[in-house]
């Protein structure tokens, strides 16, 4: 099943190719801001969902309404190098395993079709495409085979991130740098999480190209690992990490990212609200400035 959330707070799942059924009801919500982490707090791990009759939804022609993210998670998890081949082009002598997981704001989300803010004119901004998961159920303490009970389903992310040298807590929490959807696929419709083929274009250039299979830390990996720092919640996602092929975005570029068998999400890049990297509010009001950091790399 796929699971898709309006703007104005309906719940859709999919039916048949552009056609959806309108859920909102039938769940017994009522135009909530987030449907759907309000249906997986109810407890049950989102099984009404799998109970519904599709046959008697209202149906939604999808070129007819906007879709917002699928869901507002409470905390976004991130993955540092969890691909070899992204280790490589960063000169990173760590992965995953030293750095640990990291956060980004939830202020940073938003939905298919939205646009990423770059916050500087001068300093590089980079697309990310991460396969991304989402818990239907609290994850404290669970074994790697314990956590795909809690894995409600994938979306498809993007961890847009400043290459300077602030904390990735800074880089990577600007408003509108976590793009998620343009839906939530099930689990049991995506099938193996590490054998998916994810690519990120911007433009008609293709710039990124890989399997899942090479995650250092497949899905069942990174869940556990992170149950075991964080009390995370349903609808908490976790962006898994980057493949090769990271570059900067500019004004005006439309990037799309495409996950087999979890969809293609595309979002638009604005520089309308960028200013100098020296002219940071705050910092330049204490008289200091980042001319002295580089555009190296910064994973
Ligand atoms: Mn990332």
């Amino acid at each position: 099943m796929k699971i898709a959330t309006t703007i104005d707070g309906r719940l859709l799942v999919s039916v048949d190719g552009r056609v959806a059924g309108d859920a909102t009801a039938a769940l017994g919500l009522t135009g909530e801001r987030d449907p759907l982490v309000t249906l997986l707090d109810r407890g049950d791990g989102g099984a009404p969902l799998a109970a519904l009759d599709l046959a008697a939804l209202p149906r939604v022609d999808l070129a007819d309404v906007a879709l917002a993210a699928p869901l507002r998670p409470r905390t976004v998890v991130g993955a540092p190098v969890n691909y070899r081949d992204h280790q490589v082009e960063m000169h990173e002598q760590l992965t995953v395993a030293q750095l640990g997981v990291f956060l980004k704001a939830r202020s940073s989300v938003i939905g298919p079709g939205g646009t990423v803010e770059l916050p500087y004119t001068d300093m590089r901004t980079d697309h990310e495409g991460e396969l991304t998961v989402v818990l239907g159920r609290p994850a404290r303490h669970l074994s790697p085979e314990q956590a795909m009970d809690a894995v409600l389903g994938y979306t498809c992310g993007l961890d847009i991130t400043v290459r300077s040298t602030e904390d990735r807590s800074t880089r990577k929490s600007f408003a509108t740098f976590t793009p998620l959807g343009p839906w939530v696929v099930t689990a049991d419709e995506v099938g193996d999480p590490g054998a998916l083929d994810l690519r990120l274009w911007v433009g008609d250039e293709l710039r990124q190209h890989a399997s899942t299979a090479d995650l250092i830390l497949g899905v069942a990996e990174l869940v556990s690992y992170a149950s075991h720092v964080m009390a995370l919640e349903p609808g908490d996602v976790i962006l898994t990490g980057t493949p090769a092929g990271v570059g900067p975005i500019h004004d005006g570029d439309r990037v799309a990212v495409e996950i087999s068998r979890v969809g293609r999400l595309e979002v638009e890049v604005s520089a309308a609200h960028a200013i100098d990297y020296d002219h940071r509010p705050g910092v330049w009001h204490r008289g200091l400035t980042g001319t002295t950091t580089t555009n190296g790399p910064t994973p």
